[in-house]
């Protein structure tokens, strides 16, 4: 029986050029088919033209390339491109480019579907498969920076880990990923326009403050009141908003920045006086601005987007006490791409 082959991209460069050593070929040959791996983004062995055919073949007969195949891809009226992606196991995620006037926005899955549980976000509904290797990730942004280049005539601009599943539950992954965007033997981007999103995991925030993480955090809070978040994302009940305050201030005090809470206003679910007031208190705690998104259906009718004047209340209020606060319009509505919307439906 054949055995099995290895992923070649699980292999460091270091191991890579020790695997070329060992076949009596040079060290060097290591780097040229990282870069191919990496940089170039090779999806075969044969594409790597500057390595011998002998050489090409000894790799297809020890290793892998898995690397993810874009399924399906969806364009919004809006412009929203949306890529269903097979993994090399047949299991699906999505991910998202979202263009506006002066950026592209890559918005990247870090799991087959989510271990939290958020009542109101659709990928919950799916149960979490496992997680995505760096690779996986890594692809995911390629793809949508090839895309971004065809239909916008640019590169990506920034990438936000806001789709499928919880960054921090695939924490040493997601990280390595990072490190492959961020290096010059990657893509080279800077980790300032990398946003990792966290329904708030306290322990890995602060792990992250003590890796000196350079990308920008970004909280999903919706509620301030523990009782209310607990009933709309029940994991707040094993991570309550104190430890989540805690690990913020850590987080502020050692990297010295600003935090984003991502804030839904429902009707009759965190629309009052009371709502508003417990968040401007949060918001005290450690520099921040507040993202309301709006709310995008799924199904069932359970939750619903306030009214306009709660909204502008919300908005009044903030803004009197001198916090930063946007309102995010959603995108991609119309292909299942908006926040929270990412299922696998098509
Ligand atoms: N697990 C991470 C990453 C997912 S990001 C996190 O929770 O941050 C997806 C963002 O969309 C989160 O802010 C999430 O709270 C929000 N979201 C989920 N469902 C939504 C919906 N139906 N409408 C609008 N935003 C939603």
């Amino acid at each position: 029986m054949a055995t099995k082959k290895k992923d070649i991209r699980a292999l460091t460069k270091t191991q890579l050029r020790d695997f070329f050593v060992k076949q009596g070929d040079k060290a060097f040959r290591g780097n040229q088919v990282y870069e191919w791996l990496w940089q170039k983004a090779a999806h075969t062995f044969d594409d790597m033209t500057n390595i011998s055919k002998e050489t090409r073949q000894m790799l297809e007969d020890n290793f892998v390339i898995n690397h993810i195949k874009v399924d399906t891809m969806q364009r919004s009226a809006d412009g929203t491109v949306k890529n269903a992606v097979r993994l090399h196991d047949g299991l699906i995620v999505e991910s998202v480019l979202i263009p506006t006037a002066t950026r592209t926005t890559a918005c990247v899955s870090s799991q087959v579907g989510c271990s939290l549980d958020c009542r109101f976000c659709a990928t919950a509904r799916l149960k979490r498969m496992r997680n995505l290797n760096p690779d996986e990730i890594y692809d995911q942004v390629v793809a949508i920076d090839n895309e971004s280049r065809l239909y916008f005539d640019r590169p990506l601009s920034n990438i936000v880990f806001m789709g499928m599943g919880e960054p921090l539950m695939n924490y040493n992954n997601v990280i390595k990923a990072i490190d492959k965007i961020t290096s010059e033997e990657g893509l080279g981007m800077s980790p300032k326009r990398i946003t990792v999103s966290t329904s708030g995991v306290p322990k890995i925030i602060k792990k992250m403050a003590d890796d000196d993480v350079k990308f920008n955090l970004a909280v999903s809070l919706h509620s301030a009141i523990d009782e209310v978040r607990t009933t709309i994302m029940p994991f707040n009940e094993t991570f309550p908003l104190n430890d989540l305050r805690e690990a913020l201030e850590y987080w502020y005090a050692k990297t010295k920045r600003k935090i984003s809470y991502e804030y839904v206003v429902w009707g009759g679910i965190n629309d009052t006086q009371k709502d508003i007031d417990a968040l401007v208190k949060f918001c005290k705690y450690v520099p921040s601005k507040v993202n309301i998104i709006e709310y995008n259906p799924i199904d069932d009718g359970e939750f619903q987007q306030a009214s306009n004047e709660a909204l502008e209340n919300y908005i009044a209020t903030l803004e009197k006490n001198r916090i930063v606060v946007n309102v995010r319009r959603s995108r991609g509505k119309d292909i299942d791409a908006a926040c929270g919307q990412l299922a696998n439906k098509s």
